[in-house]
């Protein structure tokens, strides 16, 4: 049975919190006389000037403290929630098409509209209870991030392998009701959520519009694992740049009738189908960047002022690895970043063996492939990887290789960048001054 109220996994040096003598492992059970089940039951909680916290400490013993809200917070930190599984059978869901023996946590599959509000995780809502929708509404968890993939119940019911779902619809009706902002998303399955269904989709998300926020348009992933399941069409050359050239002057026409950035299409699209991507000024805010949704423009942009301030530098030959499906972009970046600055860069890119050919952005390469990758390659003393290939705060690739991994097996020294052009340029800055220094 999961313990009572909300475990402390932190407290500030110098914090109310340390004075107040509040540790790390006791469990904080009720503000103000309100249950605490999450981090954010804490901050809604919490946004009340004077406060009561009934604590349990590590003994046992059950604490009352009273206190005024400081302005420079309470200082003390939680663990994350801990997501909830969704109980959907998504045709094309990822997580299927793993191979078998990767650590556990990566064959999780959550669907937590907690995940949603804090981290901008999309969520299908197919089993949100009653009591669920009320927090969201009463919380104000606003903005949440929504799967929808199809508006038609019996279709999505189809796509998430299940029956007898509340139309999604009726949720976003209910939501957009009470001012909760949305942003959506669609994963194409060509042949089956494309064509009028899509349309449709496209349509009625359109229609709550500024509530529902954006919509992305994504496409499937297929790795070489997809065994025993459904057999879905990949989304081919062709077929991208059909799509890019139906659905592009769309998401204009929405641009122009809603008076707003509302239909994106995922990056993949333009790069699968050899299409060029709209201007920049067609992303908006970027709304839906972590979805794959504008990267490469960015990227672009970004270039452009990062060659205009680059300097000379004095490093060893520096090796860097992508996927396939950005290298042409990436390479032209790069070779402009060699004469530039004088340094000698070798971009490399991966083929993603581990996941299948269908899978080519840079996000999913993993370790052995990079190794394999290099093979015959000299990688140089300094082989720099980008850091959307690792995952965030555990330092693995999606194969559970490590940094050190790499290393190991190519004999060299491997660094981690900030995936961008910056963030590179700064990457290379910095070993440089590394290797002056030990000159
Ligand atoms: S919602 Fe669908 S795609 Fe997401 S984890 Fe569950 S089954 Fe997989």
């Amino acid at each position: 049975m999961a313990e009572e109220g909300l475990l402390i996994e932190a407290v500030m040096a110098d914090s109310l919190a340390a004075e107040l003598e509040i540790e790390a492992g006791d469990r904080l059970l009720m503000i103000n006389g309100c249950v605490v089940r999450d981090i954010i039951d804490y901050n809604f909680y919490t946004s009340d000037d004077e406060l009561l916290f009934l604590i349990k400490k590590g003994d046992g013993d059950l604490w009352e403290i009273e206190f005024d809200r400081p302005d420079e917070g309470i200082g003390i930190s939680f663990a994350p929630p801990v997501p909830a599984s969704c109980g959907n059978k998504c045709i094309f869901c990822f997580v299927h098409q793993m191979p078998r023996g990767l650590r556990k946590p990566l064959y999780v599959k959550d669907e937590d509209f907690r995940l949603s509000f804090l981290y901008g995780n999309y969520v299908t809502l197919s089993n949100i209870s009653p009591e669920e929708l009320e927090r969201i509404k009463e919380q104000r968890l606003s903005p949440l991030y929504i799967s929808v993939h199809a508006t038609d119940n019996a279709l999505r019911e189809r796509l998430l392998g299940r029956q007898k779902l509340v139309p999604v619809l009726e949720t976003i009706r209910q939501l957009a009701d009470c001012g909760i902002v949305m942003h959506t998303q669609i994963v194409l399955c060509p042949g089956i959520n494309d064509g009028a269904a899509l349309a449709k989709t496209v349509h009625d998300l359109a229609s709550f519009y500024p509530l529902v926020a954006s919509l992305a348009i994504v496409p499937l992933g297929l790795t070489r694992h997809r065994k025993g399941l459904e057999a879905l069409a990949p989304v081919t050359e062709t077929y991208a740049a059909r799509f890019v050239d139906e659905w592009l002057p769309q998401q204009f026409v929405l641009e122009e009738r809603l008076k707003g950035d509302f239909l994106f299409l995922a990056d993949e699209f333009f790069l699968k189908g050899r299409r060029p991507f709209p201007n920049i000024a067609s992303y908006g805010d970027f709304p839906q960047l972590e979805n794959g949704v504008g990267m490469i423009p960015l990227f672009l942009a970004g270039s452009a002022a990062t060659l205009a301030s680059a300097e000379p530098l004095s490093l060893p030959p520096v090796t860097v690895v992508t996927g396939l499906s950005p290298y042409p972009f990436i390479l032209d970046f790069v070779e402009k970043l060699a004469a530039k600055t004088s340094a000698s860069i070798t971009l490399v890119p991966i083929s993603n063996s581990f996941f299948g050919d269908e899978v080519t952005v840079t996000g999913l390469v993993t370790g052995i492939d990079i190794v394999e990758g290099l093979k015959g390659v000299a990688p140089g003393s300094l082989l720099l990887i980008p850091d959307v290939m690792l995952k965030e705060g555990e330092g693995l690739f999606l194969d559970e290789m490590n940094l050190a991994g790499i290393a190991a097996a190519l004999l060299c020294e491997a660094h981690v960048f900030e995936a961008s052009p910056e963030g590179f340029y700064r990457k290379l800055v910095d070993l440089g001054e590394c290797s002056s220094s030990l000159s």
